[in-house]
């Protein structure tokens, strides 16, 4: 029996416009991107592929929403993992939340104590195997 082990192929989109353009925002990436599969499709946490309609190139896409019941002020996160292969955003898809962290990738923060959301901005840390 083989034990076979996959590693999540976590990528630097470095033929990406959304990698080499300066001063992206969140419309880019909106027209940019279009939908492969859809993993979770909840109000709070929302999982899909998505590919560069025009590199090709994989992302992993996550918002999550961290519901405040008493102030009614919800935290919201959205991340875009790029990716060498759809296999690896099944496999992402079996991570939870705070595990995707630990992957680079392109993110919009909105956390409770802001009035807006954040830029995109990319965070470069990559996975240690
Ligand atoms: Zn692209």
């Amino acid at each position: 029996m083989t034990n076979k082990r996959r590693t999540i192929n976590v990528n630097v989109p470095r033929e990406c416009h959304l990698w080499t353009k300066p001063g992206i925002t969140a419309g880019d990436i909106q027209t940019a991107l279009v939908q492969v599969s859809l993993y979770e499709d909840d109000s709070h946490l929302i999982r899909t592929l998505l590919k560069c309609r025009l590199c090709g190139q994989l992302y992993f896409h996550e918002f999550y929403e961290i519901v405040d019941w008493e102030q009614g002020n919800d935290a919201q996160y959205s991340s875009w993992i790029p990716i060498d292969d759809p296999q690896s955003a099944y496999d992402l898809n079996m991570l939870a939340p705070l595990e995707l962290l630990r992957f680079g990738g392109l993110r919009i923060d909105f956390p409770t104590t802001a009035d807006q959301p954040t830029p995109p901005y990319w965070r470069t840390s990559q996975p240690k195997d």
